[in-house]
């Protein structure tokens, strides 16, 4: 997606850590009209998937799942990042490494939200290691709901979580592959 790229290269920052900021579009302040496009882009890539739920992990995922969501037509849930009181004690859940914040976590997600009968889209903002989308992975795999794919705003090519699910037949899309980040500057797979 091309003008996914134009945003990164005009207002994205790179990070000591390999961390690629972009919250002035899409994790802290997020532009609207952007965060639809990139939701109905999505929703095109999907539309003949029979998808009927999607599926990410908060905080930053929500707003691209709730665009996709629109686009689609159906629900999405996020899978929350620590047990609270006011969760059902049924829920499915995973445990994720976190690459920003360098520690293990558990999401989960109330088994009434995602049932055998679903099939799911998964989304999220950033694939790194890949550590968010197998824990997600996990949670539909658990819930005995088919998976139609994952779709992320911005790889990490050179991390290279998303060619080793590639590899193993996962259906990975990603709007934007970043090839290499450093302070120079930002390349793109082509
Ligand atoms: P993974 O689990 O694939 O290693 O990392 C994915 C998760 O970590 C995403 O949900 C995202 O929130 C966060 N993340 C990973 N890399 C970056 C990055 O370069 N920039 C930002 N803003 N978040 C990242």
């Amino acid at each position: 997606m091309k003008a996914l790229e134009q945003k990164i290269l005009s207002e994205g920052q790179v990070l000591p850590g390999n961390v690629l900021k972009v919250g002035s579009f899409l994790n802290q302040q997020m532009d609207s009209d952007f965060i639809m496009e990139i939701g109905r882009e999505i929703a095109r890539l999907y539309a003949d998937e029979g998808v009927t739920k999607v599926l990410t992990v908060e905080s930053s995922g929500i707003a691209l799942a709730v665009a996709a969501g629109i686009a689609l037509h159906v629900p999405s849930v996020f899978a929350k990042k620590h047990k609270s009181a006011n969760m059902s004690k049924e829920v499915y859940t995973a445990s994720v490494y976190s690459f920003t914040h360098g520690m293990e976590y558990e999401i989960a997600v109330a088994k009434e939200y995602i049932s055998e009968r679903d099939r799911v889209l998964i989304v999220d903002d950033f694939l790194a290691n890949g550590n968010a989308l197998r824990g997600l992975m996990s949670i539909v795999s658990q819930s005995g709901a088919s998976l139609a794919g994952c779709a992320v705003a911005i790889e990490k090519g050179f991390q290279g979580a998303g060619d080793a699910m590639r590899a193993e037949g996962i259906r990975i899309d990603s709007l934007a592959i970043i090839d290499s980040m450093t302070d120079e500057g930002v390349t793109f797979r082509a």
